[in-house]
């Protein structure tokens, strides 16, 4: 098992995430840029039961339907996402205390990507929701 930890720039929330069996993407949909300011959004997403907030707690904002943005209410950083049916928690990479601990294998909503942001890999690339995340 690889407990991975993570937290916003100030460091008042703080979180653990277990990495095993995790999904980890890109999302270049609109709501993910908008959201952070960032030019994309690298995720992992893990079972509810595999993640815990250990410190502080996030605010949350439902950026659509059955979705909940949570973020450090003092610095901002969007930290982790949830859905109401319970699915997973995805957990924003740039979160995580070590950076190179795991990597996106594809790309979701390519479709919404601008098209000055050019990544050269050679990972799958889905136009909206990937196929193994429906
Ligand atoms: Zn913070
Ligand atoms: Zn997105």
């Amino acid at each position: 098992m690889a407990l991975l930890t993570g937290g916003c720039l100030c460091g008042r929330v703080r979180y653990e995430a277990e990495s095993d069996g995790a999904i980890v993407d890109y999302c270049h949909c609109d709501s993910c840029r908008r959201s952070t300011g960032g030019a994309t959004v690298a995720w992992m997403q893990v079972s509810p039961d595999r993640f815990r907030v250990t410190t502080g707690k996030a605010a949350a904002y439902r950026s659509s339907p059955g979705a909940t943005r949570h973020f450090c209410p003092v610095c901002g950083s969007q930290l982790y996402m949830t859905d109401d049916a319970g699915r997973s928690v995805g957990v924003t990479l740039g979160t995580l205390d070590d950076k190179e601990a795991v990597a996106p294998v594809a790309h979701g909503w390519d479709g919404d990507r601008p098209s000055w942001l050019c990544l050269a890999d050679e990972l799958p690339r889905f136009a909206g929701n990937p196929d193994y995340d429906s």
